[in-house]
C-alpha cells in the first residue's frame, strides 16, 4: 500500500487528508498545533489507515509520497527550518507534493533543494474551497515535469476531480495567483456595483437577479455574496489573509512578467488593506464588509 505522508491539516488540509484515507491510503499526517491533529485524529473512522504522530520527521519517514499544505511557501520553508532532521527521514526517490498555494520563486528554491537529495517536487495548489475538498472535487494545478505528474495522479485523484499539467515548477502557484486575484477582483467590484446600487433604491436581490441572467455575472455575484452576503452568514472557509496573500504573489508574478497590471496591483493593495481592517481570522467575503463601511450601506 503506498505510504502518504501529509503535513497540515487546516480548514482545506485536513478535507483533502481524509479523503487521501478514504481511498485506503496508508496515511501519516502531522500538524503543528497538536489540537488540530487529534480533531483530524478523532474524525476518521476506527481501523481507518490513517493516523497522526507527533512530528514531521515521523510523518514522511518512509513515505512515497510527501504531501505539505501550509498557509505559504515561507512556511513550508519555516517548517523545514524548525525540523531540519526532517530532510534526512525523505526517502531519496520520494516525490514532494506542495499544495500551499504558494509563491514561484519558493517552490523553484524547494524544488532545488530536493533534486539535490534525488527527490521529486511539484506545485500543486488546489481550487473548489473547503465543499470541494470534502466532496474531492478540487481542480489541482501541478508544476513540475510529467513523469513527476503521473506519478502522483492516483494519490492526487482522492481529493480532485480535475488535475491539470500547468508548466515546469512555479506554474502551478503561477495560475492559482492569478485565479485569485480574479475572485478578489469580482467580490470587490461586485460589492462597489451592489452598494451603489442599493443606495439608489434597487434590492441587491432584484440587481442579482439581472447580473445572474447576464454578462456581468461571476461566482461572487452567482454563489457567494447570495449565499453568504444576503444571508448575512459569512461562513469562514477561506481566510481573507491567506486571499490577501495570494493577489499579492499574482501582482509580484505580473511585475515580474513586464506586464502592466494596475487592475491586479490594486485589487492586492485592497485585499491588504481589507485584511489590515479586519483580521486574520475573517473570511475573504467578509471583505465586502469594508465596502459596506465605506458606502454607508449594506448589502442585503
Ligand atoms: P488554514 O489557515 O486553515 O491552515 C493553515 C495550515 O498551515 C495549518 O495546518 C497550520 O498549522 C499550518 N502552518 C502555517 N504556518 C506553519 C508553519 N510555519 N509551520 C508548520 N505549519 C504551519 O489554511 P487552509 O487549510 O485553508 O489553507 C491551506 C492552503 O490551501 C493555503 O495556501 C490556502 O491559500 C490554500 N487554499 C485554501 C482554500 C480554502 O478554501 N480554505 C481553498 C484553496 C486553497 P497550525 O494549525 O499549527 O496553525
Amino acid at each position: 500500500m503506498t505510504r502518504i505522508a501529509f503535513l497540515g491539516l487546516g480548514d482545506i488540509g485536513a478535507r483533502m487528508a481524509r479523503r487521501v484515507v478514504a481511498a485506503g491510503f496508508d496515511l501519516s499526517a502531522w500538524n503543528r498545533t497538536a489540537s488540530r491533529a487529534q480533531q483530524f485524529a478523532a474524525s476518521l473512522p476506527s481501523g481507518s489507515t490513517g493516523r497522526v504522530v507527533p512530528t514531521p520527521g515521523e510523518a514522511v519517514r518512509g513515505a512515497e509520497v510527501v504531501i505539505s499544505c501550509l498557509s505559504t511557501s515561507a512556511d513550508v520553508m519555516a517548517m523545514l527550518g524548525a525540523h531540519p532532521a526532517m530532510l534526512d527521514e525523505v526517502a531519496p526517490n520520494a516525490v514532494w507534493v506542495d499544495c500551499t498555494s504558494g509563491d514561484p520563486p519558493t517552490s523553484r528554491k524547494l524544488a532545488a533543494d530536493l533534486a539535490a537529495r534525488g527527490v521529486a517536487f511539484m506545485d500543486a495548489p488546489v481550487s473548489g474551497g473547503t465543499s470541494g475538498a470534502e466532496q474531492g472535487t478540487l481542480t489541482v494545478m501541478c508544476g513540475g515535469d510529467s513523469a513527476t505528474v503521473s506519478r502522483v495522479q492516483p494519490v492526487l485523484a482522492s481529493f480532485a476531480g480535475k488535475i491539470v499539467h500547468c508548466g515546469p515548477v512555479g506554474a502551478g502557484d503561477a495560475v492559482k495567483a492569478v485565479n485569485n486575484a480574479l475572485l478578489a477582483v469580482s467580490i470587490w467590484s461586485a460589492a462597489e456595483g451592489l452598494a451603489g446600487l442599493r443606495k439608489a433604491g434597487v434590492a441587491p436581490q432584484v440587481a442579482l437577479d439581472v447580473i445572474n441572467a447576464s454578462s456581468g455575472r461571476s461566482n461572487a455575484t452567482m454563489t457567494l455574496i447570495p449565499q453568504r452576503v444576503l444571508t448575512r452568514a459569512f461562513p469562514r472557509t477561506f481566510r481573507l489573509a491567506l486571499l490577501d496573500k495570494d493577489v499579492a504573489i499574482a501582482a509580484a508574478f505580473l511585475r515580474d512578467q513586464a506586464v502592466p497590471s494596475p487592475v491586479v496591483q490594486l485589487a492586492a493593495e485592497l485585499m491588504r488593506l481589507s485584511h489590515a481592517a479586519l483580521g486574520d481570522a475573517a473570511d475573504h467575503v467578509e471583505a465586502v464588509q469594508l465596502v459596506e463601511r465605506w458606502s454607508g450601506t449594506e448589502i442585503a
